[in-house]
């Protein structure tokens, strides 16, 4: 089979042929119907990630069918409801059933944890092996190509703004850095809150209109990112860095009400300085990494009830170097995915 592999960082992304994987245990062979193409690949691919296994397929937001599965896992299949054939989005956070995170429904942080794209191969692929069918959500009625990106690009804000939930009460100023993938999700997550006022930073003019389009009370290019405070009226009490660079860390920092919350979501690599000089006094700020599976699960019944927009750019897996370049100029409105067995 066709797989898009990284051999090492730095180096250019190369279509391989290599053999089906054969599961064994408990492990699932889903066929993959599409794979979305995420900025964490980006990092990957450069070498700027951390707990990165080389050489690997790339890419952790996957969608696809049940294909084939190991002697041991019936009772899994059966207790998720699953057939071959049956079309399912892939839960990536792989952790190891056991622990106390993985017990509380939060397997996503199990230390012990693995993930496609990451550790193991992912879904730049035809096809490829999930540990156990506990980690499939049926896709029911929503078109399977086009879900791929609800795995990342829909989860991760999901559980940002579930956890910001606190701060988020009415006239509540929000501030949201980067409007791709993610942060289209998170506007519409946001707008589901009652009366927020909701600005956005991004660096794509084309974006910014997005922004405003979408809902957002206010847009700016992020030449000018104070603008977004002054025209929510005051400093945020929480914001969203869905970037995740010492910049736009810091500009959080700078535009953050007391008592606010820094949410970063974005793994640009960047570190935040903290302390009683920035962010304003008694703030709060937390990493936010991707979801549990029972919120994969409620993302995946907002889009099946037509609650939710997201844009999908179609390319075939062949070119998936051309879809990083895409991305990397800043050219993609919505998520590219990557689709097996088009050309
Ligand atoms: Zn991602
Ligand atoms: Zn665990």
């Amino acid at each position: 089979m066709l797989a898009v592999r990284l051999q090492a960082p730095g180096k250019a992304l190369v279509l391989e042929n290599v053999p089906v994987p054969n599961p064994s245990g408990t492990q699932v062979l889903v066929r993959v119907a599409g794979c979305g193409v995420c900025h964490t690949d980006l990092h990957i691919a450069r070498g700027e990630m951390p707990r990165v296994v080389l050489p690997i397929t790339l890419g952790h937001e996957v969608s696809g069918w049940v294909d084939a599965w190991g002697p041991e896992a019936a009772a899994s299949l059966d207790a998720a409801r699953l057939r071959r054939g049956d079309p399912v989005l892939v839960f990536g956070g792989w952790g190891c059933g056991e622990c106390a995170d993985c017990r509380s429904g939060e397997e996503q942080r199990c230390a012990a944890g693995s993930s496609p794209g990451f550790q193991v191969d992912g879904g730049y692929a035809e096809r490829m092996l999930v540990p156990d069918a506990r980690h499939l959500v049926p896709l029911g009625a929503v078109e399977p190509v086009r879900a791929a990106p609800l795995a990342d690009a829909g989860l991760t804000p999901y559980r940002a703004v579930r956890r910001a939930s606190p701060w988020l009460r009415p006239g509540a100023r929000v501030l949201i850095i980067g409007f791709g993938g993610l942060g289209q999700f998170a506007l519409q997550y946001l707008r589901r809150v009652a009366d927020l006022r909701v600005g956005i930073s991004e660096v794509s003019q084309e974006k910014v209109a997005l922004a405003l389009a979408m809902g957002a009370d206010a847009a700016t290019d992020a030449t000018a990112p104070e603008r977004v405070a002054d025209d929510l009226g005051g400093p945020a009490e929480v914001a969203f860095d869905f970037v995740g660079t010492d910049a736009t860390l810091a500009l959080c920092a700078g535009l953050l009400a007391p008592g606010g919350l820094l949410m970063i979501v974005g793994e640009g690599g960047g570190a935040l300085r903290f302390g009683f000089a920035a962010p304003a006094a008694e703030s709060w700020a937390t990493t936010s990494a991707w979801g549990s599976m029972e919120e994969l699960r409620q993302v995946v019944a907002m889009a099946a009830a037509g609650a939710l927009t997201w844009d999908v750019e179609p390319m075939p897996l062949a070119q998936a170097a051309a879809a990083h370049a895409r991305l990397a100029s800043g050219q993609v409105r919505g998520r590219i995915v990557l689709v097996p067995g088009v050309n």
